[in-house]
């Protein structure tokens, strides 16, 4: 895989995660457009973060013809025996980032081991081959939520090196800086430029 393509279709419905990419992405992928997929959404049925981030690179690829990038992304708690992981999204059921959020801190309740991670699988899919990666970004579940920024569980969870601010806290470059997504596609870019090898 040499060269980088004009375009790139980036495989999430999410706006949140789009925004992201988009700001961690351009200045890695000079010249390329980044466009966001409006095709059908394919079933996320995956047991792991990759399987899923996958399955949409593979549905954004096929719909467009387009090299595809796509994530599939998480919060892992330790004392939850690493739940909601791949669930993270619906995991109250409701679609609404706040009640997945109060779902989770009342599941943990006044537990000890508030440790847990982010997690980003990121993918790039062409009809040359794929290229995979997948990040961590550790921290701690707080007993509430604190912040106006970011999005999901950012609210709740203080990055291991923060100041004990939580993510929702952080300027949108500081979180950018170290987050799972941005380190995951961080490393992605430089596979898709040709300076890493794949994670495969
Ligand atoms: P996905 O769109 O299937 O990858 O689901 C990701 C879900 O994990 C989101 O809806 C959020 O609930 C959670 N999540 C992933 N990354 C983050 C993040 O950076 N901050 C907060 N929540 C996140």
């Amino acid at each position: 895989m040499t060269g980088l393509p004009p375009r790139i279709v980036l495989g999430t419905g999410n706006a949140h995660k789009v925004a992201e990419l988009t700001a961690i992405l351009g200045p890695l992928l000079p010249g390329v457009e980044l466009v966001r997929y409006d095709g059908p959404s394919p079933v996320e049925d995956g047991d792991t973060f990759l399987a899923n981030a996958l399955i949409k690179a593979r549905a954004a690829h096929a719909h467009t013809g387009l090299p595809a990038i796509a994530d599939d992304s998480g919060i892992a708690v330790t004392a939850l025996g690493g739940e909601p992981g791949i669930h993270s999204a619906r995991y109250a059921g409701t679609g609404r980032d706040a009640d997945n959020r109060d779902l989770l801190l009342q599941r943990l309740g006044g537990a000890d081991d508030r440790s847990a991670a982010f997690v980003c699988a990121a993918v790039y899919v062409t009809d040359d081959g794929e290229l995979q990666t997948q990040e961590e970004w550790p921290g701690a579940v707080t007993a509430g939520v604190r912040g106006e920024g970011g999005f999901g569980y950012d609210p709740l969870f203080v990055p291991d090196g923060a100041d004990g601010r939580t993510a929702a806290e952080l300027t949108a470059e500081e979180k950018n800086a170290v987050s799972h997504r941005g380190t995951a596609f961080t490393r992605l870019a430089a596979a898709i430029r040709g300076e890493e090898p794949s994670g495969r």
